[in-house]
């Protein structure tokens, strides 16, 4: 159990860290500057990596990263307190930026950039943390054994048609978490509840994996129809062999077109409300939002940007353009907890 000693004794360790990161790495002068940015991420991808390196370049402020699971870095935020050395928190999915807003580790930051550049359903209403990419969770299906003029909704895999068909991972998933809470939002708990039971009474296994997963399953053939983020199937198909293999057997339908459009979701970042380096943090989320970055976020995970107007891949070219859910980033996590007690409600495990 922590005590009020322990955690004093902690604080302490984290002062002498600080003290340490302050004396020792300013190094000989050079192009790189004293400025220097501190970034928790659970984003863990190379192209993240590039960015920082980059804006270095742009700026001469350093990017020194730590990398952890979401909660990790939450309950780690939450324990260094005001003593954090921590600028900038970037995560994936809207219902963890909620969780960090939950937690009171994230402080507003207003810039006319990001508020420009970032569309008001990515973003946080009161700038506490904005979207850098976009993906949108899509149904795969059989070219095999679904004809190839069928548009499917999200309802409709839920029907007594589908009985043993469907694919997807767990309930514990913060997609599905996410997706059920825009369903929530949209048409409110009963319908939200009603669908999940059809769901999971349509499976054709047990929840197991992850998105990937599911296309492989789809694939070989144990069920017809798939729910999965797009970059997944991106990502396959411009993959191992084995990947574009399974990938090539499947067919991506954007769901709901004229009825609310498709769910979709959000990486984005935050600037922590104790950021001793806030300014830092502002110009770097500033430059994640620029056309260049937005373009090399696109091609690193086969994202979506969430800027207008910038060039996405050839794979994300070739699934074609469609139309988004416009429910906010903010309200699925302000619905997480009714979504996950509506999933525990059906019986999707
Ligand atoms: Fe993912």
């Amino acid at each position: 159990m922590p005590t009020v000693l322990s955690r004093a004794a902690r604080g302490l360790a984290v002062a002498a860290a600080a003290v340490l990161a302050i004396l020792l790495p300013a190094g000989p002068a050079s192009a790189v500057g004293d400025e220097v940015v501190h970034v928790y991420s659970a984003r863990h991808y190379d192209v993240d990596e590039r960015l920082f390196a980059r804006f270095t370049e742009q700026t001469g402020i350093r990017v020194r990263v730590i990398e952890g699971t979401s909660d990790e870095l939450i309950a780690r935020l939450r324990r260094e307190g005001d003593l954090s050395p921590a600028d900038l928190f970037i995560t994936v999915d809207a219902g963890r930026l909620h969780r960090a807003v939950e937690a009171g580790i994230l402080g507003p930051a207003d810039s006319e950039v990001l508020r420009e550049r970032v569309p008001e359903t990515l973003r946080h209403p009161d700038g506490l943390w904005f979207g850098l990419t976009k993906r949108a969770r899509v149904i795969v299906v059989s070219r095999e054994r679904v004809p190839a003029e069928v548009q499917l909704d999200y309802e409709d895999l839920a029907t007594p048609a589908w009985r043993g068909r469907v694919l997807v991972r767990s309930s514990s998933n913060i997609y599905n978490q996410s997706l059920v809470a825009a369903m929530i939002e949209a048409n409110g708990v009963e319908a939200a509840e009603a669908w999940c039971r059809g769901i999971a009474a349509n499976l054709a296994r047990r929840p197991q994996g992850g998105d990937r997963d599911q296309v492989r399953a789809v694939a070989a053939g144990e069920g017809d129809a798939a729910i999965v983020n797009h970059y997944y199937l991106a990502q396959m198909l411009a993959g191992s062999p084995a990947d574009r293999a399974a990938a090539s057997k499947v067919r991506v339908i954007f769901p709901n077109q004229d009825a609310g459009g498709t769910h979709v979701n959000v990486s984005g970042a935050g600037v922590v409300r104790t950021a001793p380096n806030r300014a830092n943090a502002i110009r770097l989320l500033e430059f994640l939002v620029s056309a260049e970055a937005q373009e090399i976020l696109a091609a690193g995970t086969q994202e979506y940007p969430v800027v207008e107007g910038v060039t996405t891949t050839p794979v994300l070219a070739a699934l074609g353009p469609f139309t988004a859910q416009a429910v906010n980033g903010a309200s699925l996590g302000a619905r997480n907890a009714e979504a996950v007690r509506t999933l525990d409600r059906s019986g999707w495990r």
